[in-house]
């Protein structure tokens, strides 16, 4: 029996969060790190859903176990759904979050119309190929300045009206509740039995 579900990261806190989603359902969770050296995926595609199906679907068929992967990034609809999936390398491939966030302010100097989204997408792939997709996403503005020192990435750039506040002025918890990742993994939470079952049903086709 397989009994196992890789996260498809070797980000420590995105394995703990999985995990826990995953915590009564006797499925041993465990990240890329917990494997010898593995091939980089490349994250070529050009929606989140294709990446996040991508980086499952690779790691699934490379380790011969169910694999669950997420993508996410901000989409901003003057700029014609950028950053979107360059969001981590807006501003270059060794960008860090504050050169990505002034990239954004320039980008939006003098604009009217600031509306944006955070997105994310999860996939859980089996080794031969079927897969599941969960979706959530957040709607808000690109403020006009940033603020706030909680979270990362454009968090201190993301005004979500309904707390009056960015995301990097909000809690972890009070952010969760809402952000786009929160609501992807309450969707798969609420579908965890269902994901169990579908999962035995898809390891039981994969050739022995
Ligand atoms: P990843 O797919 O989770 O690695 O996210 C890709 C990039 O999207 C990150 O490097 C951030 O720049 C941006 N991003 C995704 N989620 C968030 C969020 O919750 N807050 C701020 N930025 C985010």
């Amino acid at each position: 029996m397989y009994r196992t579900l890789v996260i498809a990261t070797r980000n420590k806190g995105k394995i703990r969060e999985f995990s826990g989603l995953f915590s009564e359902s006797g499925l041993n969770v465990c990240g890329l790190d917990d494997f010898g050296p593995i091939p980089n995926v490349i994250e070529d595609g050009k929606t989140f859903e294709e990446n996040a199906l991508k980086k499952a679907g690779f790691t699934a068929k490379v380790l011969g176990l169910p694999a669950l992967a997420d993508d996410s990034g901000l989409t901003v609809k003057a700029l014609k759904g950028l950053p979107g999936i360059y969001s981590a390398r807006y501003a270059g491939e060794k960008a860090t979050d504050e050169d990505n966030n002034r990239k954004l302010m320039e980008a939006l100097k003098g604009e009217g119309d600031r509306e944006a989204a955070f997105v994310c997408v999860i996939a859980i792939a089996v080794p031969r190929g079927p897969a599941l997709i969960y979706e959530g996403r957040c709607d808000g503005f690109i403020a006009e300045t940033p603020a706030g020192t909680n979270g990362f990435g454009y968090d201190p750039v993301f005004w979500y009206p309904p707390a009056r506040k960015t995301f990097a002025q909000m809690s972890l918890e009070e952010k969760n509740k809402v952000s786009h990742r929160g609501k992807a993994m309450a969707e798969l939470k609420a579908e965890g039995a269902k994901v169990i079952k579908w999962l035995d049903l898809r390891m039981a086709e994969e050739p022995v």
